[in-house]
């Protein structure tokens, strides 16, 4: 029976680290380039419905706090 409190452990790591996951990627962004403007990538956010506009590529960071506030 070593099974047992092994496939414990790995349940609580896969449950912190999913946690964790969840905390750091809050926002899921999704490239909308029939409204790009020129050489800048439209992103929306589908989980706090934020947009914004990149070159570089999606956004990391939650933009939620920032309000309405473009570019
Ligand atoms: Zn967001």
């Amino acid at each position: 029976m070593l099974f047992l409190p092994f496939l414990i452990i790995v349940v609580i790591a896969v449950a912190i680290y999913a946690n964790r996951n969840k905390d750091r990627r809050r926002c899921r962004w999704r490239q909308n380039r029939h409204e790009s403007d020129g050489a800048l990538i439209r992103y929306n956010c589908i989980t706090c419905g934020q947009e914004a506009f990149r070159s570089t590529g999606a956004p990391r960071e939650c933009l939620a706090q920032l309000g309405r506030a473009k570019l």
